[in-house]
């Protein structure tokens, strides 16, 4: 009898015990807690550089530096800068994209831009070259001109009035282009012209290349701060929905596929390093953006202009790493973060 009640008690403290390493819920002072260290652990961090390619990048002040985690329910947890407005930059592609999956499904991202990661940079024009599929995939340059050529308009004014709403649908707020950045970049897009007008001769470009540049280089130019960032990612982790809004940005059953692109090529050829250490589906833009999701839970969003050579946020990479392996919230499990 005696011994039964003992074997009985252990095993419910063992029960107890594995569902407790397994689904342990994250509590309000956890969240405050990692984002508190996260920020206070990275903010003196001095590697990288501002990108300077489109020269008033490299103005930006390089110590900013803000740490946002919105939960799927929209509660807010930050520190650092959280008012400054940066250039979205490339953190909009992944956006885009998902404008493109409503409008037209994810078969015609997959067949009319492609999902492989390139393994190259975010620019490559090789890359283009060496794939038949020639975007490649909408979070490098030439997907994400695509995905721009690819949306449903009647204009370009249309076409830019899309773009943006749908982004301010992910934000939950009204945002304007940074027009020095627009036009910073504009005068200096001699690359990006070339990878529009490569795309229009392979037939991979849908709209007139540079009606497509100029709309692209304007979806990288708004201004966005660090909160509208996680508000954003809060948005995929919460399965398509806005959780400050309620409103449906993106149909749920799409989400996964939004996000495995990000996974593959959200760091560009530095993503198998990025899943590696930190496991999570992510974007990152050379503005000194990144934000990370964990789907069904939460995103976390960094702003730090400082660059690596792949052009992605130093401090951002190491906060978000350091968030992801102290929660255990890596998608294949707890990751080392390291
Ligand atoms: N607008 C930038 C470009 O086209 C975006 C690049 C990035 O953020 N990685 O070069």
């Amino acid at each position: 009898m005696i011994v039964k009640a003992i074997q009985g008690y252990l095993s419910a403290a063992l029960l107890t015990a594995s569902v407790a390493t397994v689904a342990a819920p994250i509590s309000p002072a956890d969240y405050q807690r990692v984002v508190d260290e996260a920020y206070a652990q990275f903010k003196d961090e001095k590697g990288g550089a501002n990108a300077d390619y489109i020269p008033i990048l490299a103005t930006v002040p390089s110590e900013m530096f803000g740490v946002v985690i919105i939960t799927r329910d929209g509660e807010v947890y930050s520190a650092g800068e959280l008012d400054y407005e940066f250039s979205i930059q490339s953190v909009s592609k992944p956006f885009t994209a998902s404008l493109i999956m409503q409008q037209q499904g994810p078969r015609a991202v997959r067949e009319k831009i492609g999902v492989e990661p390139t393994g190259m940079a975010f620019n490559s024009k090789m890359a283009l070259e060496i794939y038949e599929g020639r975007s490649v995939n909408p979070l490098v340059n030439a997907g994400a001109i695509a995905a721009v050529s690819l949306v449903e308009a009647s204009s370009e004014k249309d076409r830019w009035q899309q773009v943006l709403s749908n982004i301010e649908d992910y934000t939950a707020r009204d945002l304007t282009v940074l027009e020095e950045v627009y036009d910073s970049e504009y005068e200096t897009a001699w690359g990006n012209r070339a990878i529009a007008n490569l795309l229009f001769n392979y037939g991979r470009l849908y709209s007139e290349p540079e009606e497509a540049l100029r709309v692209y280089t304007r979806q990288c130019s708004i201004g966005i701060n660090t909160l509208d960032l996680a508000m954003m990612g809060a948005t995929l982790a919460n399965e398509g929905v806005n959780p400050k809004t309620g409103k449906r940005v993106l149909d749920r059953e799409h989400v996964p596929e939004l996000l495995a692109i990000m996974a593959t090529a959200g760091f560009y050829d530095e993503s198998g390093e990025w899943m590696y250490s930190a496991g999570l589906p992510a974007k990152t833009g050379v503005g000194g953006g990144i934000v990370a999701v964990v789907p069904g839970k939460f995103a976390i969003a960094t702003f730090s202009p400082p660059l690596n050579p792949a052009g992605n946020s130093v401090r951002g990479l190491k906060a978000i790493g350091y968030i992801s392996s102290t929660l255990g919230v890596g998608l294949y499990g707890p990751n080392a973060g390291e």
